[in-house]
């Protein structure tokens, strides 16, 4: 999870209020903190705190926090506790006077190998977030190495396994940097004077940019007072260990992105609309009504409906104020959530027999209770429909998944899970079913239906 941004302008504006409202659009991504730092050609100044973005900055945090060059972030604590100083963007500052600032969203997978290395150098750090460990390597290279920035970044890149769509801050310049597996989402845009890095395109609509392309895999792009300047990964299937493919995470379209979000090429409304269709076209049970678990289901329902002819309800009805169950750290508060988020239309379920619609299951604990919900409702059948293949494997790339043996695909088959969630019925897309659905450049990862990581995870997901 996490969202991150990054903005330059060319005629040296103030972007503070474009890295807030383009923050704002990315809160789904993360809502346990965020961060700004600007600089206006020698300064970089941050301000972060724990928080949603509205509350982190209300305002201005002081008249003079201004600058044409932004990096920043909404995070999710995948990893390092919720405190400000693993919150980012991370700064590095030097008695040399030359400050970094970086934001970035992923996990790595040789954390603890790399920061070793880099304390033998006597490197220090101030908390156990990846983001500090990317920022620190550059750092050090660029700094103590005395390569450039670029070449400090390549370097990195060589070093470091796992997921990071990051952005840089310099005093007068950004960089977008992806990692050579282009895992988590980046694009960038520009109005010609105003350019824009984010995790996701909203971000970059509010701020009245035009979407350019995505950061390719292992790209680095540069924007300075010279306009945009792309690097692509020189020899990007070298640190792919071989391989000629990206590993997009399927789970952006899943469920992570705003269906209003281009991601790795498609819409991801157009992409969930048909995953619903494929669950219509292998439908073998009568039903009467289909109805979404909202939100992210809402697109994949509408697409099963429009498919098979069945009619589409609002069934569940969601309290907007309580957010996502999913991305609530602990168990507690996600319980807690179910039951406050959602209250049943009985007219739409009462003698019908029902598609429930929802985009994956992961402990199962939520929609087993929802599955009760439904029939207390009235509803003479309960079948559930599921827009992604059965979750049986953990994440090591920056997404919350639980350890393995949390998750109900690891310990039961489906006949099973139909029966621990009290259902009629049980279908899952399958992983064809959805790589189809998802278009693109076809190349996903999807190991945590299939455990075919991109490349090998040798450090335990707990150990961070
Ligand atoms: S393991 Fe799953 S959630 Fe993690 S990057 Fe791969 S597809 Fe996405």
């Amino acid at each position: 999870m996490c969202g991150v941004i990054g903005l330059f302008h060319a005629g040296e504006e103030d972007v503070f209020p474009d890295a807030v409202n383009g923050l704002f659009q990315m809160q789904h991504r993360g809502q346990d903190a965020c961060g700004i730092a600007l600089a206006d050609g020698r300064i970089v100044r941050h301000h972060k705190g724990i928080g949603h973005v509205r509350e982190v900055f209300p305002s201005r945090p002081l008249p003079d926090f201004s600058g044409f060059v932004a990096t920043g972030h909404v995070r999710y604590p995948t990893q390092g506790d919720n405190r400000v100083r693993n919150t980012q963007p991370h700064v590095v500052s030097t008695l040399r006077g030359t400050n970094l600032a970086l934001s970035s969203n992923g996990d790595l997978t040789n954390y603890h190998t790399v920061r070793a290395r880099l304390e033998e150098k006597g490197v220090d750090f101030l908390g156990t977030n990846d983001a500090e460990l990317i920022l620190k390597f550059i750092a050090w290279e660029h700094l103590e190495g005395g390569c450039s920035l670029l070449e400090a970044i390549r370097r990195m890149q060589r070093e470091v396994r796992g997921a990071y769509s990051a952005t840089l801050v310099t005093g007068d310049a950004l960089y977008a940097i992806r990692d050579p597996w282009a895992l988590r989402p980046l694009c960038f845009g520009t109005s010609g004077v105003l350019h824009v890095v984010a995790s996701e395109t909203p971000a970059l609509d509010i701020a009245r940019v035009d979407l350019v392309d995505e950061v390719g895999a292992g790209e680095v792009v540069h924007f300075g007072r010279e306009g945009i300047t792309r690097h692509p990964h020189p020899d990007v299937a070298s640190v792919r260990h071989g391989s000629p493919v990206p590993a997009h995470c399927i789970f952006e379209h899943v469920y992570f992105s705003r269906p209003d979000s281009i991601a790795f090429g498609e819409r991801v409304y157009d992409v969930r609309r048909r995953i619903g269709a494929w669950l219509a076209r292998h439908e073998d049970e009568a039903i009467d009504v289909v109805v979404p678990v909202p939100d992210s289901s809402n697109a994949i329902a509408l697409g099963y409906a429009h498919e098979s002819g069945v009619p589409f309800e609002f069934g569940l009805i969601r309290n907007h104020y309580v957010g996502r169950t999913f991305i609530h750290p602990d168990q507690a508060r996600r319980d807690d959530g179910v039951k406050q988020k959602f209250n049943p239309l009985r007219s739409v379920f009462k003698g019908r027999r029902v598609a429930l619609v929802d985009d994956s299951i992961v402990r199962g604990t939520t929609l087993r209770k929802l599955t009760r919900m439904v029939r207390a409702a009235g509803a003479a059948e309960v079948h559930l429909r599921i827009g992604s293949p059965v979750t049986r494997h953990s994440c090591f790339y920056g997404v919350d998944t639980p350890d393995a043996e949390a998750l109900i695909g690891s310990r039961m088959d489906e006949a099973g899970i139909c029966a621990h969630l009290t259902a009629d019925s049980l279908r899952y897309i399958s992983v064809e079913g959805l790589r189809e659905a998802a278009a693109g450049d076809g190349h996903f990862c999807m190991a945590c239906f299939t455990g075919e990581y991109p490349e090998p995870v040798r450090e335990q997901k707990a150990s961070k």
